[in-house]
């Protein structure tokens, strides 16, 4: 899986904070442009009509990738340079083998899934899940005979599979869909537990996939082909974009399971467009930066939380007790906190609104990643679609506001929780 960091110095390997500016990119393909320009077009011209054949023998799986003859560019839903150097640098960060750019991170989840789920099939899933997510398995999959199963997310190998062997999904299993942390709860699932699991029920004729939904810790924190995941998934909306002015999704994996992905991406048309790769691009310079700025931010502002006399309690994974099962799997799997905090406000709902209400330089609003810093409400709005008894099995309760961390100075970010507090 993991492929050798492709730029050295003085046999060192560069990291992925090094070659975020330049990797992937010739100034000599755009009039010496120092950076990669914006390729608008819909389509590319052949040389010759023995090129464009060629062209399409790739494009249709007929004739090899080789070191010598790369498929060439053909038409902007089937590819285009600003995908592809972005893809390239995506790479990196995660060490991955290949990498699929879409326009949302629904876009690369929906996608990923109709190209390995078939009718029959059971997708096992940690809960909860995202939003979206959740609809597109129990709402669209179901249509076409796929079978969600739930796991709560802090289970472990042993409880994985006493609902594999109980549900009687276990011969029919397709794929284990992670997403961890968890929202709005920082509940972390065990990667290598679910990959272990899936390779027990792999058979020869049919491997069961683990996909990770890292949107939260990674690609900075979290690496999860390191941990047996078959395939990351990212909504680049978050911290990938980093700053609240794109949606964008990324799928990471094996060059042969990506290459399937981006069979079905063309024929669904769910690639992202040049101006939303640009962007990215220019983001990924600075990915480091904000989410270290952030990391950092948030964990002054959980030590300030959890001292609050109005807060019950604090959802950081920072804060893990060394007895709790989960810092056991927290140490294993990630190497810091993160940027996202949940707490639970004395005083229920009315508590909680007064509190956002009363927020000045945090903004109410859902998403999160950015560089600012926002609040919101998941039982009543990000999670609201949760039946009320599953909402409250998974611990999201109308006390609990949810807080994504930016790159304010914390002490700015501290005196306006102080005084949103003050006020409920
Ligand atoms: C936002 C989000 C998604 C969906 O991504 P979009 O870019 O909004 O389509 C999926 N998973 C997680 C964890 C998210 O936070």
């Amino acid at each position: 899986m993991k492929k050798k960091r492709p730029v050295r110095l003085q046999g060192k390997d560069l990291r992925p904070e090094s070659l975020m500016m330049t990797y992937g990119y010739h100034p000599e393909w755009s009039e010496g442009a120092l950076k990669c320009p914006i390729f608008q077009t819909s389509t590319f011209v052949f040389k010759s009509a023995e090129e464009g054949k060629k062209f399409f023998e790739f494009a249709w799986g007929l004739r090899k990738k080789s070191a010598r003859a790369e498929p060439g560019l053909i038409y902007s839903r089937l590819n285009n340079p600003d995908l592809e150097v972005l893809e390239d640098r995506l790479t990196l960060w995660d060490e991955a083998e290949a990498c699929v750019v879409f326009e949302s991170g629904m876009a690369a989840i929906s996608t990923t899934l109709l190209e390995f789920l078939r009718p029959g099939d059971t997708v096992l899933y940690s809960e909860p899940l995202y939003g979206g997510t959740d609809y597109l398995l129990k709402q669209v999959l179901t249509r076409f005979g796929i079978r969600p199963v739930g796991f709560r997310a802090e289970s472990s190998l042993e409880e994985i599979e006493k609902i594999l062997r109980h549900g009687g999904t276990s011969e029919k299993l397709g794929m284990i869909y992670v997403e961890t942390p968890s929202n709005p709860t920082n509940a972390i699932v065990d990667i290598a537990a679910c990959a272990e699991a899936a390779r027990r029920h792999s058979t020869r004729k049919r491997r069961v996939l683990v996909a990770v939904d890292n949107t939260f810790l990674g690609p900075l924190w979290q690496q999860p082909l390191k941990h047996g995941a078959d395939l990351v998934l990212y909504s680049a909306t978050k911290y990938m974009g980093g700053h609240s002015d794109l949606i964008a999704g990324v799928c990471l994996g094996s060059s042969e399971l990506i290459d399937r992905i981006k069979g079905l991406r063309s024929f669904l048309g769910t690639m992202a467009g040049p101006w939303t790769g640009w962007l990215l691009m220019r983001s990924l310079e600075t990915l480091k930066l904000r989410m270290t700025c952030q990391m950092k931010n948030a964990r002054y502002v959980a030590d300030f939380l959890v001292d609050h006399p109005k807060v019950e309690r604090v959802y950081y994974l920072g804060h893990l007790p060394a007895q709790d099962p989960q810092h056991r799997v927290y140490r294993k799997q990630c190497t810091a906190p993160g940027a996202m905090i949940s707490i639970d406000i004395i005083g229920g709902e009315s508590a909680a609104f007064k509190f956002l209400n009363n927020l000045k330089l945090f903004k109410l609003a859902v998403s999160l990643g950015g560089t600012e810093s926002l609040a919101e409400h998941p039982s009543s709005m990000t999670h609201s679609e949760l039946v009320p008894e599953t909402r409250h099995r998974l611990g999201i309760t109308d006390k609990m506001v949810r807080l994504s961390i930016g790159v304010e100075h914390p002490e700015d970010l501290i005196a306006d929780l102080k005084q949103a507090l003050d006020a409920v």
